[in-house]
């Protein structure tokens, strides 16, 4: 989660540029604002097990954050965490189904699936790429990073993208991105 803290604080003006061209600019911020109390939070509470730290985050993401991005964000974390329990250490391929069943969660919030041009576009693919292990962090990055490029020619069906109708066509989904910098954190750390 540092990981990822630290890649939304350099990235945040990238979020924020793709969220001007499809929706009100305040994706980078939203992400910073969620994640920045997020770590103050683990530093503070020091949960005790990888399902209580994906938990908490979740919890901090739907209380700071006011934009779509907090509740979908903090669905899929708390979701996964719930799913890893309280034990201690978690293996990868367990990590691997908690963050499935984050996502379906996040599907179901939304009412959206892959091909909306959402998060879920980079979420899915990385997910699955993550492999029988659940150990191919740079196949899960690399997955995240194509499933956010292949939302540039889509048309959004879900989120204030979708009140552009076809001029959100052109424009890489700004959730797609961050959940990208997600996989590209947990890569990172992996390594
Ligand atoms: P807001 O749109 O409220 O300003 P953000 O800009 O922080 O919130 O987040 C926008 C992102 O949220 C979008 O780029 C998209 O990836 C994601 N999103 C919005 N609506 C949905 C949905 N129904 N299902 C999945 N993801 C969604
Ligand atoms: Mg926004
Ligand atoms: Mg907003």
């Amino acid at each position: 989660m540092s990981a990822v803290g630290a890649a939304v604080d350099r990235e945040e003006q990238r979020l924020t540029e793709l969220d001007s061209a499809v929706g009100d600019a305040d994706h980078g911020a939203n992400m910073r604002r969620g994640l920045t109390a997020a770590l103050v939070s683990l530093e503070r509470e020091g949960p005790g097990s990888p399902g209580a730290v994906l938990a908490l985050v979740g919890r901090r993401l739907i209380s700071t954050v006011g934009g779509a991005s907090g509740p979908l964000y903090g669905t899929l974390l708390r979701r996964a965490g719930k799913e890893l329990g309280t034990e201690e250490t978690v293996d990868a391929a367990r990590l691997r189904d908690a963050l499935r069943a984050g996502a379906e969660a996040v599907a179901q919030l939304g009412s959206s699936a892959p091909g909306d041009k959402t998060m879920l576009d980079a979420l899915f693919p990385a997910v699955e790429a993550l492999g029988e292990s659940g150990t191919d962090f740079a196949a899960a990055r690399a997955a995240a990073e194509e499933g956010a490029a292949a939302t540039v020619p889509m048309r959004a069906r879900k989120g204030r993208a979708s009140y552009l109708g076809e001029r959100s066509v052109g424009h890489m989904d700004p959730g797609a991105a961050s959940s990208a910098l997600f996989f590209a954190a947990l890569a990172e750390t992996a390594e």
